[in-house]
């Protein structure tokens, strides 16, 4: 039994569920192919009104949705009902815009009359992390259901009931069995699925571990893939920033979701003018949340995913602090069975410390000092990950040119991270590659089908 909601507040387990068996994936890998071959048959308009109902019972079952995500990875139940609302609105805009999306594209040539319509590609499996249990589903299911690729779903096995809630309410509201499959599945039924010849892609988001295993079972069987890896991400400050503005930013740039978002603000690189202010006020901001029962709206701090994953991030904090970097503030164990982790700010990190090419998952930030505007691009860029970045400051072409200048899939400017329906995600280097949402994730497993008429 390796899929189990144990609730991160209590350390307390609540649920087991029943490991897939190698037939469950035959039959679901089966259903997805005959859906596939039926819905190449129809218009991609005859899925939008079904999506839509998907978007409206998400919003109206948010409150039981909201539950069960906090219960089964701890998020405060309010950023739990964020995300029901945002995935409603991921459905809806796929609903409506993939008529664009999918109009032909007329090609100038001498050859003759051209043209590139969009197909589906088949049955595609879906692997996806915790900290956003129903958004990371949302992102690939909705552009394929629209494009027509049926998909198998093997969620984290710390969100079950997440997992298996999504793929009842897409039932529900009426899509055809099949449009998702949710499976238990293990690592190697995973791989056997990509294998199989009905199974046309797979969209990993996860950590760079992870990714590198399916990306290289994809890669064996020239499989299309989609990478949503890990991220360092960093958040600059330059001398010419508006500081109120930081300050207002800079620690929900963090401490979102508890830390553990793939692109949130992990480095802080403050010009040297600002650093003392900077850092205060952090350490304050760091201060203020208490820990407590996650489904309680008054909560401000909530327990990581399990203790598991907060035992990984002790061990990473005291890998930092054992090569040299100081505690300005956190570090402090947190007396309960939940798997809290206190805020923490570390300083010192140098170039030999562990943690500075590293992802923390947690409330755990970095502040560095640096003397110029270069200094922080070339620390910024000093990584393997590539995922987003921030940059604040009152000059907007500054700030424009700073953003570009670093190697990642996305930059934010004088705001902290975000995502909506419209706004591309993905990285770089090894945070992975392909993007989800807009049109780039509509196009992912697309085939780009050229009709020449001589
Ligand atoms: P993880 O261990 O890679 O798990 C993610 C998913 O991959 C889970 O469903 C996991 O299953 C599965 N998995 C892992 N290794 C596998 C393998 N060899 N074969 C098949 N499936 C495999 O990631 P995590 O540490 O839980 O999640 C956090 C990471 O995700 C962070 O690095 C974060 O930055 C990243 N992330 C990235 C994005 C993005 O869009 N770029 C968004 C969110 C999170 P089990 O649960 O059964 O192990």
């Amino acid at each position: 039994m390796t899929y189990q909601t144990i609730n991160p507040y209590t350390n307390q387990l609540v649920k087991t569920y029943p490991d897939s068996s190698d037939d469950d994936l035959e039959r679901a890998l089966s259903l997805g192919h005959g859906l596939y071959k039926k819905w190449r048959q129809e218009p991609a308009a005859t899925r939008s009104q079904s999506l839509h109902t998907i978007a409206s019972s998400m919003r109206k079952k948010k409150d039981e949705l909201a539950q069960l995500m906090t219960l089964e990875m701890g998020k405060r139940i309010q950023e739990a009902e964020f995300e029901v609302d945002l995935c409603a609105d991921i459905a809806d805009y796929f609903a409506d815009e993939s008529e664009n999306f999918l109009r032909p594209t007329p090609l100038v040539t001498k050859a003759g009359k051209a043209y590139v319509v969009k197909q589906a590609i088949g049955v595609l499996m879906m692997v996806e992390p915790w900290n956003f249990p129903y958004y990371q589903i949302m992102r690939v299911f909705a552009p394929n259901y629209m494009l027509g690729n049926p998909m198998i779903l093997k969620h984290a096995s710390n969100v079950p009931g997440c997992a298996q809630a999504f793929a009842d309410l897409v039932r529900e509201a009426g899509a055809p069995e099949g449009s998702i499959t949710n499976l238990f599945l293990n690592y190697d039924q995973v791989d056997a699925a990509i294998a199989d010849k009905r199974l046309a892609g797979v969209a990993l988001t996860g950590s760079e571990r992870g990714g590198s295993s399916v990306a290289q079972t994809a890669g064996k069987y020239l499989k299309k893939s989609t990478m949503e890896l890990g991220g360092n991400d960093v958040f600059i400050v330059l001398d010419d920033a508006d500081m109120d503005l930081v300050k207002q930013m800079a620690p929900g740039a963090r401490l979102g979701n508890a830390g553990q978002v793939c692109c949130a603000s992990k480095r802080f690189v403050v010009m040297d003018n600002l650093y003392d202010d900077f850092l205060s006020s952090m350490v304050e901001a760091f201060r203020k949340p208490e820990p407590g029962d996650p489904a309680d709206p008054a909560t401000t701090l909530a327990p990581l995913s399990s203790v598991g994953a907060r035992d990984k991030l002790q061990e990473q904090v005291d890998a930092a602090v054992a090569a040299g970097a100081q505690v300005a503030v956190g570090n402090e164990r947190i007396d309960s069975p939940g798997a809290f982790f206190r805020p923490t700010i570390l300083t010192g990190i140098d170039s030999s410390n562990p943690a500075y090419d590293q992802e923390m998952f947690g409330p755990v930030a970095a502040v560095y000092k640096v003397g110029s505007e270069q200094e922080a691009i070339d620390l910024a860029n000093d990584s393997s990950y590539g995922l987003g970045s921030v940059v604040m400051s009152q000059d907007p072409d500054r700030a424009d040119r700073v953003a570009r200048a670093i190697e990642t899939g996305m930059g934010f400017i004088n705001g902290g991270w975000t995502t909506a329906p419209e706004l591309p995600f993905g990285g770089v280097k090894n945070s992975g590659y392909g993007r989800e949402l807009y049109t780039y994730g509509f196009d992912a497993f697309t085939n780009e089908h050229l009709i020449l008429s001589y």
